[in-house]
């Protein structure tokens, strides 16, 4: 970033979790496009006398994104009243965990700008509770806000992370990594769009070697003064998370530069202007009077809790890219593109899985990372959604390593299959027989094309060589695609000669 200064950035992430029901209520969570103020109850109104009853589920998914991060799991869960006055908190206090969160002191490893391993710790995973939905209007009525409770209590998770983050693009790459633990755990879809997940940096620029990290604080050394934090809320892209600090930390150092006072503020990111907006000056830390909610009970998480919640951990990305490189000998990079989603990880375990010959799985890769993805990239869909029959498509594949069949004539069909819902293995068998490979009849079909093409003839003998190529192509016209092209050019070479 800058010679002179160091980028200090702390993360705090609410990610939605993937569950029936809200978290203190049986209301329906999943709010998307219902109707405003439908799924709603006196628990969520914040009505007066309305029990809150915890979500046991909930907690689980917030015990298993611990676990997967190596964190501790608290025994006894806590909740506490966190207290603050906005119109969208009917209750006038949020549900949340103070001192005691159900989930501290793990890790996240991300890939720095090096392309080094990089452990993010991880301070804390509390679980709470989302509030409301405000919109303002403003039409003959004047100015007023409506209130949408459908979003009011829904379980949400906050995972805060130890101010070890120090640039825009680590930022950035933590946000990733962690909305893909989440999702290949099942803990929340933590689709951004929808505001499932939500991203606040705190950023801090300091000068260089006049600082230090120390008892887990950021500390001046000497008579330095540090400079204060900066937070950026509600970031509802992983991509404006790099944006948006970015221009933060140059807007801070330009500051400094110009000898202004950097002041304590909450700011907020307008994508459209692409810059950070000033939203209000924290003189000192918010008092949130926190205390225990005496509505709610204390849960015992016992250690066969633990057990059985540890049974649904799966094989998360990391380890997965480490197999795929040693077990079938992939690139990092495709191992990387391949696990990217555990569904189109999975497809691509099953595929390997019914090929014939486990020398035909560097095919099988570059079949789905070529054709495959461009299929279902023109359509806006996973792989796995595509519709194909992994028995099927292994067959083709594996037909096609043996050069039963033309790789072109090979895509072709899979494409059809596709766009046409045929059956594969139909078309597979269909073209299976007419392949034309033998030289006796490849050869006749390479004199004829010769013979028409004398210039091209004449060409290639003057040592234009690159002309082949159109010759080959004559050849595979000729066929209807169903020559092996360089056996067709094996042959036309000798032929020429
Ligand atoms: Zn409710
Ligand atoms: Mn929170």
């Amino acid at each position: 970033m800058s010679e002179k200064y160091d980028v200090i950035i702390g993360l705090e992430v609410h990610i939605q979790s993937l569950t029936n029901s809200k978290m203190f209520c049986s209301c329906d969570a999943r709010y998307f496009q219902k109707e405003q103020n439908t799924l709603v109850c006196p628990v969520c109104m914040g009505l007066p006398g309305a029990l809150p009853v915890p979500n046991k589920r909930a907690i689980e998914l917030c015990i298993l994104l611990g676990l997967a991060t190596g964190c501790d799991i608290e025994s006894e869960i806590r909740f506490d009243r966190k207290h603050y006055f906005y119109p969208d908190l009917p209750k006038g206090y949020q549900i949340s965990q103070y001192d005691q969160p159900i989930c501290s002191d793990g890790e996240i490893t991300i890939r720095d700008k090096e392309g080094e391993n990089k452990v993010i710790e991880i301070e804390r995973i509390h679980q709470e509770e989302d509030v409301a939905k405000s919109t303002h209007h403003t039409d003959v009525n004047g100015e007023y806000t409506l209130v949408d409770y459908n979003k009011s209590g829904v379980a949400l998770i906050e995972i805060v992370s130890k101010p070890v983050i120090n640039s825009a693009a680590e930022a950035k790459e933590y946000c990733a990594k962690l909305r893909q633990i989440t999702r290949y755990l099942g803990v929340s879809d933590a689709d951004m769009e929808k505001g499932q997940m939500r991203c606040e940096p705190n950023i801090s620029v300091q000068e260089k070697g006049r600082w230090e990290y120390k008892d887990e604080k950021i500390l001046p050394i000497g008579d330095y003064k540090l400079n204060p934090k900066v937070e950026i809320k509600n970031i509802g892209s992983i991509s404006a998370v790099e944006k948006s600090i970015e221009y933060e930390v140059s807007r801070i150092i330009d500051d400094l530069e110009a000898g202004r006072e950097i002041k304590q503020q909450t700011r907020g990111w307008d994508p459209e202007k692409g810059e950070t907006i000033f939203q209000r000056s924290k003189e000192s830390a918010e008092d949130y009077r926190y205390f225990p909610d005496p509505d709610i009970p204390i849960i015992e998480v016992t250690q066969s809790d633990i057990e059985r919640i540890s049974e649904q951990l799966t094989e998360l990305p990391d380890i997965k890219v480490a197999r795929y490189i040693t077990e079938y000998g992939l690139s990092e990079y495709d191992a990387g593109v391949l696990t990217s989603e555990r569904k189109t990880a999975e497809f691509f375990e099953d595929l390997v899985n019914q090929l014939e010959d486990k020398n035909m799985v560097k095919d099988a890769v570059n079949w789905l990372t070529g054709h495959i993805f461009a299929l279902s990239k023109a359509k806006g869909i996973a792989v796995y959604e595509l519709g194909m029959n992994v028995q099927d498509l292994a067959s083709l594949i594996s037909a096609s390593s043996k050069k039963e069949i033309n790789i072109n004539k090979a895509r072709e069909i899979l494409t059809e299959s596709i766009e046409k819902s045929v059956d594969l293995n139909h078309l597979l068998n269909e073209n299976l027989g007419s392949i034309v490979s033998d030289v006796e009849s490849l050869t006749e079909v390479a004199q004829k094309v010769l013979g028409d093409n004398q210039q091209a003839v004449e060409d290639y003998k003057a040592g234009k060589e690159s002309v082949i190529m159109y010759l080959v192509g004559q050849v595979m016209k000729e066929t209807k695609g169903n020559a092996q092209p360089e056996v067709a050019k094996n042959i036309l070479i000798e032929l020429l000669q």
